[in-house]
């Protein structure tokens, strides 16, 4: 069988987790299996590094931020060799250069495209475990790059794909994924399955959990993934493709505090601005997420929407340079809000399902500022303040609980 192995960062953070993991490959190359390790940067070294940057210049050139942040995972992979090479394991390292993962030239939120697979190929043939770096590219100028926060899980299951892996294993520091984040609902449940889609939505909404491109890619190329613990032996979450009869109403609660709130106030009530304020947002690479706009009062509208806050500073320079473009009489934000989020694939079939939702923010007392809807999604946005005991609230509504 040919095995990914993905480490997160809380998973390779020190010696003994580094060795841990290590021997957790052992095993399975050990069977004979061939084996291929993608690691996260150790512990909170990305933050650590954006960190740094921001002392010596609080707006980085974008390429250099990314040279910086590739360094990370590079420590990660070398020192991991390095356990190998202790524990009698031949193994090779490689960062996204050398194993030629190609990826678009944005810089912090590349694409990847293709891989070059020959290399790791041939180092699996000689029996050794190929260690390569998550969360990293080369792009078309032969510049590193980097695929956006969380993006190493993004890389194994690429790998996965193109290496037509036997299994896909993300190693994190929960047992899998749970109906809540079980740091703020102590009591949420593990699911043993859940589908591309339901994943998809709760990671894009905020379950960090799984990078969302990396579920993308795993349901576009049929990768089945596996969520486990690196330290205990508990059974993880697989998910794949939905296939229960009896699917559950709402399979989890997410909360995404990563939002700001922008509303573009009294623009003309005409064609195309809709279209210019998201068209110069989508050219600057900013994601747009739920879009509100007012009934029209006289010849004007406002329109609102969220961004990630990380994306609030630019969106607003961009919006107040191009104000008279988009014929707006004021632009406004703010930053101290939250989305919280129900996902469930048997929402298609259940009316009421909303009702519920609201009514348990209602009866905790927590003001909805927006609601935006998929077909099994429910997503509010509210005070940030609010937010841990709305997922709690939410949580108990929906009897979740293990
Ligand atoms: P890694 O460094 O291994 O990639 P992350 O920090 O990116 O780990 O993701 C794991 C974290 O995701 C957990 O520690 C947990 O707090 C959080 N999380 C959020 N939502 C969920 C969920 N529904 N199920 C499990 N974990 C979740
Ligand atoms: N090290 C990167 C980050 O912290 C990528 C990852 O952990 O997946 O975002
Ligand atoms: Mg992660």
């Amino acid at each position: 069988m040919l095995i990914v192995k993905k480490f997160g960062g809380s998973s390779v953070a020190d010696k003994e987790r580094i060795f841990h993991a290590a021997r957790r490959c052992v095993e399975d190359y050990e069977k004979g299996h061939q084996v291929v390790v993608v690691l996260s940067a150790m512990g909170k070294t990305t933050d650590g590094l954006i960190a740094k940057a921001h002392e010596i210049d609080p707006n980085p050139p974008k390429r250099e931020l990314d040279m910086l942040l590739v360094t990370g995972e590079q420590v990660s992979v070398s020192l991991m060799a390095m356990a190998f090479h202790v524990l009698g394991v031949p193994s090779i390292s490689l960062n996204g250069a050398q194993v030629e993962m190609r990826t678009t030239s944005t810089y912090g939120m590349a694409k990847l495209k293709r891989i070059q697979t020959e290399r790791i190929r041939n180092e699996l043939e000689n029996r050794r475990i190929v260690i390569i770096t998550g969360f990293q590219g080369i792009n078309k100028y032969e510049d590193m790059t980097t695929l956006g926060r969380g993006g190493s899980d993004t890389t194994a299951v690429a790998l996965a794909a193109v290496l037509h892996a036997d299994r896909c294993e993300i190693y994190t520091d929960v047992e899998g994924v749970y109906t809540a984040d079980p740091r703020i609902v102590p009591d949420a449940r593990k699911l043993s399955e859940v589908s591309y889609d339901e994943m998809l939505e709760m990671s894009s909404v905020g379950a960090k959990v799984l990078h969302n491109r990396s579920v993308e890619m795993a349901k576009k190329y049929g990768v089945q993934m596996v969520v486990l613990s690196s330290l205990t032996r508990a059974e993880g979450t697989v998910v794949k493709e939905g296939t229960k009869m009896e699917r559950m109403l709402v399979s989890g609660v997410a909360a995404d505090k990563n939002t700001a709130r922008i509303s573009v106030i009294g623009v003309k009530n005409e064609p195309g601005i809709a279209f210019k304020i998201f068209n110069m947002l989508a050219r600057n690479h900013i994601n747009v997420d739920i879009i509100l706009q007012s009934v029209g009062r006289e010849d004007r509208k406002d329109i609102s929407f969220t961004v990630a806050r990380s994306d609030l500073q630019e969106a607003m320079t961009l919006l107040n340079e191009n104000r008279e473009a988009v014929t707006a009489q004021n632009i406004t934000c703010e930053d101290g809000v939250a989305k919280v989020s129900i996902i469930g694939a048997g929402m298609l079939s259940n009316p009421g399902v909303a009702a519920k939702m609201f009514e348990s923010l209602y009866s905790a007392n927590i003001n909805i500022k927006m609601i935006a809807t998929s077909e099994i999604r429910i997503t509010v946005l509210i005070d940030e303040a609010d937010a841990n005991r709305a997922v709690r609230t939410v949580h108990d509504a929906f009897d979740l609980a293990d």
